[in-house]
């Protein structure tokens, strides 16, 4: 039986039933989320990866746009990774024209950063917040975070790999909400998830 929290995976587009499967195993009672109602029942989610130009326009079309806005101003608990940190973004460079976030984390992120070469890399990066041995972390057609605005903090920086990408911001956090450029899930790291379930 599952008694920990309930925790929505936002599921309009991406690999969410990967982050499902995190926080299942983790003992959260985890949730796909595609609509409002479903939005409602939930303490904190999850928005996994994908293609953030489309994860915006089927959040529109589902009418989950301005629940999901009021339920990341009330504070709930929100993680975001790649295209999820893409829509957590205040402001994103190399977006569509009319592509829209949900903002929330006072970042500006650069979609598709690493270009055609380095599409897909994995590296390890220290991440202070947690201490112990470094984060496994994939990258795959990831975002970048140009600019940490005061009220961000970066928890994570590249360090050596990929070439010449020392020192960019890769994972962030403001109140309630995080963010990675990379995903934790494929590597089998929790560390994330479970912050995000300590906040709850
Ligand atoms: N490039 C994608 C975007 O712009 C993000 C890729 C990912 O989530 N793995 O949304």
């Amino acid at each position: 039986m599952v008694t920990g929290p309930r925790v929505g995976v936002l599921a309009l587009q991406g690999d969410f039933r990967e982050h499902l499967a995190v926080l299942a195993g983790l003992g959260a009672d985890a949730v796909p989320v595609r609509r409002e109602r479903e939005l409602d029942l939930v303490a904190g989610l999850v928005i996994p990866g994908g293609e953030s130009t489309v994860m915006d326009k089927l959040s529109r079309a589902f009418g989950l746009r301005d629940p999901l806005r009021a339920r990341i101003a009330a504070g709930m608990p929100v993680y975001g990774t790649c295209a999820g940190l893409i829509m957590l973004a205040d402001r994103v460079l190399d977006a569509l024209p009319d592509q829209q976030t949900l903002g929330g984390l006072d970042v500006t992120v650069r979609r598709n950063a690493f270009g055609n070469q380095l599409d897909s890399f994995e590296t390890d990066l220290a991440v202070p917040l947690f201490g112990g041995p470094p984060v496994h972390a994939a990258f795959i057609r990831a975002p970048v975070v140009e600019a940490v605005g005061p009220a961000a903090e970066a928890l994570a920086t590249l360090d050596g790999a990929p070439e010449g990408a020392s020192g960019r911001v890769v994972a962030v956090r403001q109140g309630n909400l995080l963010g990675t450029a990379f995903h934790p899930e494929i590597t089998g790291d929790t560390r994330f998830h479970e912050h995000l379930l300590s906040l709850l």
